[in-house]
């Protein structure tokens, strides 16, 4: 059975879910005024391990994610400028061009580090008719009340509103509203902002009409809505960094269960931030590493992916170039392993159940993959036919998604050419399986012995020209295209 840490009760708990075998998933998806930094994709990778470790081992599962494209004030509180009007602002473009751009992409990096694209994804314009009748139940329930244009949830109403954290209200007022003026319309500290007609900008960019004037919707009730219409009344399993349990979260299950009247999710996964060695990642900081920032310098984003499934979700990560290199090494070290392996069809049934059952066992405990990569190694190390260790890796590389078996067939070709040799009267060279090279490289051979330097001289040149590149060793030559 699958354990994982519920940050809502605080310990690692048997995973439960409202239908036996089905999940209902839901995913904080991202902020589209900006490209996501490579801290933002690493909260969307084990994610994407949760669910695909879910549908691994026997799961139905529904995932609903929502993109963020009005309403995202740059501070949590209700407070800052509009994220997507600054974008809009930045670069000269409207609002509705801005999330275009940014949400494909928000995918294509997605792709890149092979994360599966959600059962649905809803943008928060698109439903905007469903979050007002929402924020009208919750006046009509007496949840929510109007004050100097905005509507307000009202948190004085809630048994319990801190419910991921002992924080008392005091402390977090001073965390939240640092530096921020006091909006006098608020009853408590805490209330949000469900819809706002008093922007605080006059060139707002999306606006609606709503019963209490034309405005827009906050933040947090977009992921109550979309969840509400996709994943129905029972939610299963919610997820987001852990920057967001507070207030975003906290704020999501204040206004949805005062709407519906009963609980809604019990299982929250957060998974803990990319760091560097100056601090948080963010996107307001403005510098941030980007995907294409990864593939300019020459790293496969595959490699990346691998660095996040090295640690555990719960562990705050430190990302550095060392860092990258080293995991560079790694996995170019597990593919060439891999490549080494040869395919056949002898697979030992027994042997892969007892080895893919570590597997499971090491997702299944709170989602370890630095476990699960570990029983990727047991594979190879076990005393078993190649034909199930590839078998293996295939069916751990449904949840890995690194494309072992691909990177690894890629490397047995590169290498099967490498090996060409051609050795004439005691002179070998090794190239990459083109005879009208290995001709070239053998006429320079005899003008070397024939001590015509000149005429070697040519030849190297001439195929310096084809962009090959040859290197003298002991007993003949080897050449490479460059
Ligand atoms: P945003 O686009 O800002 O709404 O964030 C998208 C997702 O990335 C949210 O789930 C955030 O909690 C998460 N996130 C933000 N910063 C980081 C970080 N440095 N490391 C990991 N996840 C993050
Ligand atoms: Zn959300």
């Amino acid at each position: 059975m699958m354990q994982l840490y519920n940050s809502a009760t605080r310990k690692k708990e048997e995973f439960q879910t409202h239908t036996p075998g089905h999940v209902e998933m839901y995913t904080c998806g991202p902020t589209v005024y900006h490209f996501a930094h490579i801290g933002n994709l690493r909260s969307y990778i084990m994610e994407d391990v949760l669910e695909k470790s879910l549908r691994y081992t026997g799961y139905d599962v529904n995932r609903v994610m929502n993109i963020t494209d009005v309403g995202h004030l740059t501070s949590d509180a209700d407070e800052g400028e509009d994220k997507m009007l600054k974008g809009a602002k930045r670069e000269n473009k409207t609002v509705m061009d801005i999330a275009k751009f940014y949400t494909d992409a928000f995918f294509s990096d997605c792709e890149k580090l092979n994360i599966k694209t959600p059962d649905v994804v809803q943008p928060a314009t698109g439903l905007i008719d469903d979050f007002i009748h929402m924020v009208e139940g919750l006046i009509e329930k007496g949840f929510a009340y109007f004050a100097g244009g905005n509507v307000y949830f009202d948190t004085s109403k809630l048994n319990r509103y801190y419910v991921f954290n002992d924080h008392n209200e005091e402390d977090l007022a001073v965390g939240v509203r640092e530096g921020v003026e006091e909006d006098t319309n608020k009853r408590n500290k805490n209330d949000f902002v469900l819809w706002f007609t008093k922007s605080k900008f006059e060139d707002q960019a999306l606006k609606w009409d709503s019963p209490w004037g034309v405005g827009y919707p906050g933040w947090h009730i977009e992921c109550s809505g979309i969840s509400l219409k996709y994943n129905g009344e029972y939610l299963d399993l919610h997820c987001g960094g852990i920057d967001n349990a507070f207030p975003h979260h906290t704020n999501e299950i204040a206004q949805t269960e005062s709407f519906v009247g009963h609980e809604w999710c019990k299982q929250w996964f957060h998974v803990h931030h990319l760091n560097t060695n100056s601090g948080k990642m963010s996107k307001s900081k403005g510098e941030f590493l980007t995907v294409s920032l990864l593939e300019e310098k020459g790293y496969d984003p595959l490699v990346y992916r691998m660095f996040c499934l090295q640690s555990h979700y719960r562990k705050g990560l430190v990302f550095s170039w060392e860092n990258m290199d080293n995991a560079v090494g790694t996995f170019n070290k597990l593919i060439g392993r891999i490549a080494n392996l040869k395919p056949g069809d002898d697979v030992d049934q027994a042997v892969f159940d007892e080895l893919k059952a570590k597997f499971v066992a090491a997702l299944e405990n709170d989602l370890n993959t630095a476990q699960a990569m570990t029983a990727v190694y047991d594979v190879l190390k076990a005393k078993t036919t190649d034909a199930t260790k590839l078998a293996l890796l295939a069916d751990y590389d449904y949840v890995l998604s690194l494309n072992l078996l691909e990177k690894a067939e890629a490397k047995r070709q590169e290498n099967a050419k490498a090996a060409t040799a051609k050795t004439e009267g005691g002179y070998t060279i090794v190239g990459e399986g083109d005879p009208a090279i290995d001709a070239l490289v053998m006429q320079r051979y005899e003008a070397k012995k024939a001590k015509n330097f000149a005429e070697a001289d040519r030849i190297r040149d001439e195929l310096k020209a084809q962009g090959i590149e040859i290197v003298d060793v002991a007993g003949g030559a080897q050449w490479k295209k460059i």
